[in-house]
């Protein structure tokens, strides 16, 4: 069943709500309600309805504002008659397809004889509560009434839903009654002021009513999928490489053996545990409890060297000597130059033309390392270009080459490999976190997002914790709306990119668009499937930060605990610009790299 989040009124609220990935969000323009909208809707993912509430309004101001807001449905609260759904339908001041909800509310019984003239004249039906006003009384009907349901129009249900009502709901999915129920609209239950809704119950409530173990499930299911996001989509010529992989990564990552040199290494030579540092000065600021996850401290300078340990040893016990990767601003580069270099590998790192020239110390730090670095000169010779040649190359050296991929992305068993040599941070964290706040779990769990590796080892422990709220924090570039931007949940549609089924910016006919951040790291077109699959079923909640609100994030974290972050790790800090946090909040944030590498962009962003 779909979701619809009704009465929606306050921006910030508006924005949070839409990152649970509702099917539909109403805006009620009806004066005598509190929660009246007469304000401005922010950009919101193409998913998403919106759904106009009007009570007997006169006809010119529905279609007014229809066009004003850019409704795609309007929802008939009052006692609009056929006649009016009629020139609502038919009128031609409307130039977009627009659905047309009536309502009707129900007491004691219901007479469906009154459904009867509008069969053809709208296209769902809701039922809601009888109550003084219309909408948000808080209150149930009998929904076993719906028995008698004469029509096989689909409807929405409403009137009083909410989290007390999850078993409810259950046994009344599995009746007669709900068989042409099409939505769950919710409005008040939710609330803590009238128009202002508790985005944390709204997931909780989600997650409870998630219609499949499919959806439940956050992990890759055996096929390579999360949900409908993920899979192999690969040339034929890599498919003996791919599966050669697939059929043995969990087997080798499950030896003793191997358990063994990875957690050594990752102690020895990454300098691993990272410690989970409490952000006292940052939380006093932000009213709230902020630990930091310090994979800044890790060997590299980032998490990336979580991942290429743990790919090199698997490389090697699959008898390759030749490793390969692809590289945007260095840093995987490098991360896998080193770990090669550690194990007497030959290394060959494919970089864009573009990227070699603005990233010359990355460039020079690979080849200390004894890498070579080859340059991309297709395309826009940037990131893409690299990972098409390292693809080439693998598939002309099948058997004697390891491509070692930098972030949760990329065909199957990729993703899934990198987020379990991830998964080291939320490891820790829950063990830290305990020794420090007496619990596992934090309220929140925080990651900025280019491909997804830092995020998906943040988030990975906590992935099936209910009470934990996670966080995932794309960059917005100059702004969504920019068309110089990265934020892929929001921009995105499905796509297949690099192997694998996610979302994906790209223009009407499917060319990737190239997107842009003033991090290095966070401009990539998608994002790793296990995020796409957490933004459409809303279990993450996605915020994209623009280079602005992250450059002073960068410079605020500097100030107040003597930490230079990574300007993508600024990414994550900016959120405490736009979302407050509870004075008890947990809040876990992973600071994913140190911000050595970026120190000209930032002198020459604030001029020093
Ligand atoms: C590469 C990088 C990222 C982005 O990569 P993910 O795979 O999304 O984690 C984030 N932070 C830092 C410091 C990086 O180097």
């Amino acid at each position: 069943m779909k979701l619809k989040v009704c009465g929606m009124k306050y921006q910030d609220n508006i924005a949070q709500v839409a990152a649970l990935q509702p099917d539909y969000l109403g805006f009620i323009f009806y004066e005598k309600t509190p929660r009246h909208f007469d304000t401005k809707i922010p950009d919101l993912p193409k998913s998403i309805k919106k759904v106009g509430v009007f009570v007997n309004e006169d006809l010119n101001t529905v279609i007014e504002k229809v066009n004003k807001f850019d409704l795609q449905a309007v929802q008939l609260h009052g006692e609009e008659a056929p006649y009016y759904c009629s020139i609502l339908r038919n009128t031609k001041l409307i130039s977009k397809p627009l659905d047309i909800i009536k309502v009707f509310s129900v007491k004691e019984g219901f007479n469906f004889k009154v459904l009867e003239p509008y069969e053809d004249l709208c296209d769902y039906y809701l039922f809601d509560t009888k109550g003084k006003l219309p909408g948000g009384n808080g209150y149930t009907f009998d929904w076993s009434l719906l028995e008698a349901y004469p029509s096989t129009k689909p409807f929405f249900l409403s009137g009083g839903i909410g989290l007390e009502q999850v078993e409810a709901l259950k046994a009344f999915k599995a009746s007669s009654a709900s068989k042409y129920c099409y939505a769950l609209d919710v409005n008040s239950k939710f609330e803590t002021e009238p128009g202002l809704k508790n985005s944390a119950s709204l997931r909780e409530f989600k997650m409870k009513l998630s219609p499949n173990k499919d959806m439940q499930n956050y992990n890759v299911n055996d096929k390579g999928y999360y949900g409908e996001f993920g899979g192999a989509y690969i040339p034929e010529m890599l498919y003996p490489n791919v599966e050669e992989l697939r059929q043995n990564y969990l087997k080798i990552m499950g030896e003793p053996d191997f358990q063994k040199e990875f957690n050594k290494l990752l102690k020895d030579y990454v300098g691993r545990p990272s410690p989970l540092y409490f952000a006292k000065r940052l939380s006093e600021k932000y009213n709230t409890k902020i630990y930091l996850k310090r994979e800044d401290l890790n060997h590299t300078g980032a998490h990336k060297i979580n991942n290429t340990i743990g790919q090199i040893l698997m490389a090697k016990r699959l008898g390759k000597h030749r490793i390969i990767a692809e590289t945007g601003a260095g840093q995987h580069g490098v991360a896998t130059a080193t770990v090669c270099a550690l194990m007497g590998m030959e290394c060959i790192v494919y970089m864009g033309e573009i990227d070699i020239a603005r990233q010359a110390p990355n460039v020079a730090r690979m080849k200390m390392l004894g890498a070579t670095v080859v340059p991309a000169l297709s395309g826009s010779r940037t990131l893409k270009d690299a990972t098409n040649e390292a693809i080439r190359d693998w598939i002309n050296n099948p058997v004697d080459t390891h491509y070692i991929i930098g972030s949760a992305i990329g065909p199957h068993p990729y993703p899934d490999m990198v987020t379990r040599f991830q998964a080291v941070i939320s490891e820790e964290i829950k063990w830290q976190l305990k020794a420090q706040e007496g619990r596992e779990n934090p309220d929140y769990v925080v990651a900025c997002i280019g491909g997804g590796s830092n995020a998906a080892g943040t988030y990975y422990h906590y992935l099936h914790e209910e009470s934990v709220g996670i966080i995932a924090v794309e960059a917005a570039g100059l702004g969504i709306d920019s068309g110089e931007s990265a934020a892929t949940s929001v921009l995105g549609k499905e796509g297949i990119i690099h192997g694998c089924k996610t979302l994906l910016m790209q223009t009407e006919d499917g060319q990737i668009t190239e997107p842009y951040s003033i991090s290095a790291g966070l401009d990539y077109p998608g994002v790793g499937p296990m995020h796409a699959h957490l933004s459409k079923t809303g279990r993450a909640e996605f915020l994209s930060i623009t280079d602005s609100d992250a450059m002073e994030a960068g410079l605020e974290l500097s100030k107040l605990e003597g930490i230079i972050p990574a300007i993508e790790t600024s990414h994550a800090f900016a959120i405490f610009k736009h979302k407050t946090f509870k004075p008890d909040d947990v809040v876990v944030m992973s600071l994913s790299g140190r911000g050595d590498k970026d120190l000209q962009n930032y002198i020459d962003y604030f001029k020093f």
